[in-house]
Formats: C-alpha cells, sequence, structure tokens
C-alpha cells in the first residue's frame, strides 16, 4: 500500500514476491527513516491458523510511525493486510512443533530527494516466510556489551527501526566473537542498567517467587514481554519492572538469589539464559544452565495459547479461515 501527504493510502495491492526498483536518490537508503514488526502464523493439524495478538503489533507500529516521523496507518489495514497474505500462503506454514509463518511488515520512506526532512511518500509492505523453531530447548548464552549501547533517553529505543539494528550489529558481533548467541545491552548514561537483548526482552526469577524485568523507557515494549507479565503473575509470581544494575545481577546469581533467567520476543518465544559473558568472567545461571521450572512452565503456558491448546482467556489469539 502506498502513501502520499495528498492523497493518504492508495493502491492497496498483491503482488508475486520480487525485487524493488529504487531511485538511488530514495530517501530510507540515506536518512533510514525505516520501521517494521516480526510476527508469527501458526497452523494447527486441524488446519486452523492462528495470530497472536495482531492488534498489538499493529499499534506498536503506529508509535514506532510517530517517532520516526512517519504517516501512521490504521490498524485494521494493517491487520487486513496481514491476514491477506496469510490466507494466501496458508498452505506454506509448517505444522511441526515450534514451526510457523513469520511475517514481516514493514514501511519506508520511498520519497526521492536529499535532504534531512521525513518524507512525504512511505510504502507499506507485508513479506513472509516459513521457519522452525528457534528453540532448541538447551539455554542461550548472553554477551553482556560494555562498549556499545543501542538506544539512549531521547532516542529511538522503545521503537521498532531498522537503525537501532543497525547499531546493535558490532555488538552482536562481538557476541559471537566470543561464542554467545545473543547481546545484552546496557544504558547508555551509566552503562550499569540491563536493558535488552538484540531482539528479545530479558527476565530474572528472583527468590523463586518474584520475576523481575526492566522498565519500559529506551527499551522494546514487546509483545511477548507484557503477555509474560500477565501470565506470570495470573500463575502466582509477584511481577516487577524495576532497574537492574548488572553487577547485581551477576551477585544475586552467585549467591543463589536469582534462579533463573530469560530472554522473550516473537522469535524465541521464551529462551532459557544460562550463562551472562563479560569481560571479567562469566555468570553462571542456575545450575546447569537448563530450563528451569519457572521458564519452562511459563513458556508452555503461553506456546499452548498461541497454538490453541490451551483456552484463549484474553483474546489474543485471532483465527483466520
Ligand atoms: N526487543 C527487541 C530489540 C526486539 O527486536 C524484539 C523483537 N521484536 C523484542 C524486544 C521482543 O518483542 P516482541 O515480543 O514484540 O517480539
Amino acid at each position: 500500500i502506498d502513501w502520499n501527504i495528498d492523497k493518504g493510502w492508495y493502491n492497496p495491492r498483491v503482488v508475486p514476491y520480487g525485487p524493488l526498483s529504487l531511485d538511488p536518490a530514495t530517501s530510507v537508503l540515506h536518512y533510514a527513516q525505516e520501521i517494521f514488526e516480526g510476527m508469527k502464523a501458526y497452523r494447527s493439524t486441524d488446519n486452523v491458523v492462528r495470530l497472536f495478538r495482531p492488534e498489538a503489533n499493529a499499534a506498536r507500529f503506529n508509535q514506532s510511525a510517530a517517532r520516526m516521523a512517519m504517516a501512521q496507518l490504521p490498524e485494521d489495514l494493517f491487520v487486513e493486510a496481514v491476514n491477506q497474505l496469510v490466507r494466501i500462503d496458508r498452505g506454506w506454514i509448517p505444522t511441526g512443533e515450534g514451526q510457523s509463518l513469520y511475517l514481516r511488515p514493514f514501511m519506508f520512506a520511498n520519497g526521492v530527494y536529499l535532504g534531512v526532512k521525513p518524507s512525504s511518500d512511505y510504502l507499506f509492505m507485508v513479506i513472509a516466510s516459513p521457519v522452525g523453531s528457534y528453540f532448541s530447548g538447551k539455554a542461550v548464552n548472553v554477551w553482556v556489551s560494555e562498549n556499545y549501547t543501542r538506544a539512549a533517553p531521547g532516542g529511538t529505543g522503545a521503537a521498532k527501526c531498522g537503525g537501532n539494528y543497525a547499531a546493535g550489529l558490532l555488538a552482536q558481533a562481538e557476541a559471537s566473537e566470543h561464542e554467545c548467541d545473543q547481546v545484552l545491552f546496557l544504558d547508555a548514561v551509566e552503562r550499569k542498567w540491563v536493558e535488552e537483548m538484540g531482539g528479545m526482552n530479558i527476565f530474572f526469577v528472583r527468590d523463586d517467587k518474584t520475576i523481575v524485568t526492566p522498565p519500559l523507557g529506551t527499551i522494546l515494549p514487546g509483545i511477548t514481554r507484557n503477555a509474560v507479565m500477565t501470565m506470570a503473575r495470573e500463575q502466582g509470581y509477584t511481577v516487577v519492572e524495576e532497574p537492574l544494575a548488572i553487577d547485581q545481577i551477576y551477585a544475586d546469581a552467585a549467591s543463589g538469589r536469582i534462579t533463573e533467567a530469560f530472554a522473550c520476543g516473537t522469535a524465541a518465544v521464551i529462551t532459557p539464559i544460562g550463562a551472562f559473558r563479560h569481560a571479567a568472567g562469566t555468570c553462571r545461571i542456575g545450575l546447569d544452565g537448563s530450563n528451569g521450572p519457572v521458564t519452562g512452565a511459563l513458556r508452555d503456558g503461553l506456546v499452548n495459547v498461541q497454538r490453541g491448546t490451551a483456552p484463549d482467556t484474553h483474546g489474543w489469539v485471532h483465527t483466520i479461515d
């Protein structure tokens, strides 16, 4: 679907997957005015296709658009575009354990000019690809980035824009060099507060009954994060959003006060964290870094709702016929 400052949204269309032709002066190539979402469609063996909270993705998309000075997309148009593509591709959605159709709605500035100003033209698209399970059952190791930050107060950390990920690529490469699967970013000001991972939010289990996570502000407001908080409260845990200093995390893990840590997001769903590595050493979580009981229970609860094997008491799941 195209947007122009005079016409608004126009020309919705479904076209075969293929390259785009862009003028070399297309604004996004120079000033990175671009936002996206990540979603998954699950197909069960009875052939029902389910999306998890698509209206939450639509709302976050518009929050990102507002921060990036881009056009607002009516939420029903966002959801309808996603539904249309899922209907077309439904036969390609694998039904195996953890498998799904990954959906990537995105929008970029396609005005043609050089000059630092918001574009008068945007293109919104959705592409899709079948994906396997991200979760191997094994805990991931996380590299704590002390050299690079992802987001500063007043910046774009809470928006899902490509520039945030570009800024984190070097830190992700550093994580790989240290044989870690993911990077953990600290805050940009004091360089000690835990923020989030490269593509996931982070949680800790403290004193066996409290689930803690960093507050919103400079991090992405994860839809999985929100669902985890809701479900954990329902399972009887106390859920706390509070600033978490990385040195305190190391100390609490060493003393056994923190017994589990996990990452969550659309791609990874809920993935246990086995250890944090940093320049000065390694901090192991729990006994052997395996899937702890709280992480496992939350993961099962979420996966069962997403796949339609547990009741959807929150109206989170949209079925597509
Ligand atoms: N933080 C970042 C930086 C992410 O890229 C993602 C993935 N979208 C998340 C957190 C988790 O968000 P969600 O649960 O909405 O997928």
